[in-house]
């Protein structure tokens, strides 16, 4: 039996950074992946997406590009060739991985694996005796019952990122991410979209105010967009979508029903509970260091819930590695990490809302800074959108920004770092940002936050 410091189960972006973490700590690391390195984010999610907005973003652009000065005469998309370049561009993130598991000496067992007891997992034929085990198995697409996807009529996120004929009509099932962001797709290339989302906002959980100006921007580029309003079932001959929607029912008809209504996380047939691993609602319980209750088991990533974003697995795959050598660290602290959409206009968030301060019982001071008062963004053309920014009203602390606009995704990490030091908006309103650009807008949102804003 080959004997390993760690074995881990699942190359995402949870496990194939928590693998090279290890083996940087010295440890003899092994990794089990059933499919292809690099987990969802890379080939089904992160980055085949970003891939197709980028070419929805362009052929947006070439369509305006007269205002800018610029003829762009017949023009057309070709989708297959779209999609075929975005799946090019996963297989070349992917071989990436797999060239840094040699580089880190990690050993790949190209196989499903499954926990026979806390110290050995078998991965395909082999048995490897470890002496810790991180399950990074994260999650796969899931229907709703009654509304089973079948690759066809009803598409997963999987299928739409492989499908290389553009659907005259789509109803997107699910106002989260993954369902704005295939919205926006769609419409840019010209198909009728409308968006079906069961609570009152796009991206629940997301401050209100960004999500109702992204609903409007959306609206504006012709997706037509239904809040409140739970799905009721789907006929697949007439292809029809009955919602109840503002207490009426309403019946929708499109060539392709899209459902992005969430996850079915990966924690069953593992072996888990065998072993003592608790598991609630399908996730799997972990500590604050990310132990399970089996002392030689750790959990990370999307199949351990939360925010289901790559960079919160692969922070959390840092913090397990470093605890597996004995360091002393602690999980992420979700008010601490970013989540973006990226669609047109793009939206960024970390922190919390102002619904969400309020809830707490958190005395903040909220200020909001429209990028058409931003020389960048009215010469890059791109004035849609604002900063908000929440601080906490004693220190001044920034606890929450919320950005709608382009470049928003790119912008936050400022933020991010910010929240890492615990910065005030004084700091931030003091620190110098290069002109013209578009992160001036943090600037001035934190500027006025202490009534010193000066392009407004
Ligand atoms: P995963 O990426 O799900 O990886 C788990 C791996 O484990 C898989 O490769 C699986 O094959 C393997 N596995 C499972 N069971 C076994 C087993 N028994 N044996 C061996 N291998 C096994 N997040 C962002 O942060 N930004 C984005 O822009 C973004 N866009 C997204 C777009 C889409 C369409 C989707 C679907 C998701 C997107 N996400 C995005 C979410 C992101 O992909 C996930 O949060 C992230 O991949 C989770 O990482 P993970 O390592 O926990 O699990």
């Amino acid at each position: 039996m080959k004997r390993f410091d760690l074995v881990v189960i699942g190359a995402g972006p949870g496990g194939y950074v928590a693998a090279i973490r290890a083996a940087q700590l010295g440890m003899r690391v092994a990794v089990a992946e059933r499919d292809k390195p690099g987990g969802v984010c890379v080939n089904w999610g992160c980055i085949p997406s970003k891939a197709i907005l980028t070419s929805a973003g362009l052929y947006e652009d070439m369509r305006n590009a007269e205002a800018y000065g610029i003829r762009c005469q017949g023009l057309s998309a070709d989708y297959g060739a779209v999609i075929r370049r975005s799946r090019k561009v996963a297989d070349r993130m992917s071989r990436g991985v797999t060239y840094l598991f040699k580089k880190n000496g990690i050993e790949l067992f190209p196989a499903g694996a499954t926990i026979l007891s806390p110290t050995t997992v078998r991965a395909g034929e082999e048995e490897l005796s470890a002496k810790n085990i991180l399950v990074a198995s994260g999650t796969s697409v899931r229907g709703l019952p009654g509304i089973e996807p079948d690759g066809r009529v009803i598409l997963t996120s999987d299928d739409a990122l492989a499908l290389e004929t553009l659907p005259r009509s789509v109803i997107v099932l699910g106002g989260g991410a993954v369902g704005v962001e295939f919205a926006y797709i769609y419409r840019a290339f010209g198909a009728e979209v409308t968006v079906v989302e069961m609570e009152d906002q796009l991206l629940p959980r997301t401050d209100r105010e960004v999500a109702k100006e992204l609903e409007k921007a959306l609206g504006k580029q012709g997706i037509r967009v239904l809040t409140s309003a739970p799905a009721k079932g789907f006929d697949k001959v007439t292809r029809t979508l009955t919602v109840s929607s503002g207490g009426k029912e309403e019946t929708l008809t499109a060539e392709k029903l899209l459902v992005a209504v969430g996850r079915k996380v990966l924690s069953a047939g593992l072996g888990l509970e065998a072993c003592g691993v608790e598991i609630e609602r399908g996730f799997v319980k972990v500590d604050d260091r990310l132990r399970t209750s089996c002392p030689t088991i750790w959990a990370i990533g999307d199949v351990i819930g939360g925010m289901m974003l790559a960079h919160k697995a692969s922070a959390e795959g840092v913090v397990a590695a470093e605890a597996i050598a004995g360091k002393e660290v602690r999980r992420p602290d979700p008010d601490r990490i970013p989540a973006c959409v990226y669609c047109r206009p793009e939206v960024a968030t970390i922190g919390l809302s102002e619904e969400e301060a309020k809830r707490r019982g958190i005395e903040c001071k909220v200020s909001k800074f429209p990028f058409t008062a931003l020389g960048k963004a009215v010469a890059s053309g791109h004035t849609e959108g604002f900063v908000k920014m929440i601080a906490e009203a004693n220190y001044g602390e920034v606890i929450g920004c919320h950005i709608l606009g382009a470049g928003a995704p790119d912008m936050i990490a400022e933020i991010s770092l910010a929240r890492s030091l615990e910065a005030t908006f004084h700091e931030i309103g003091r620190t110098v940002h290069a002109h013209p650009t578009l992160p001036e807008a943090i600037r001035e949102a934190a500027l006025m936050l202490g009534g010193e804003a000066i392009d407004l």
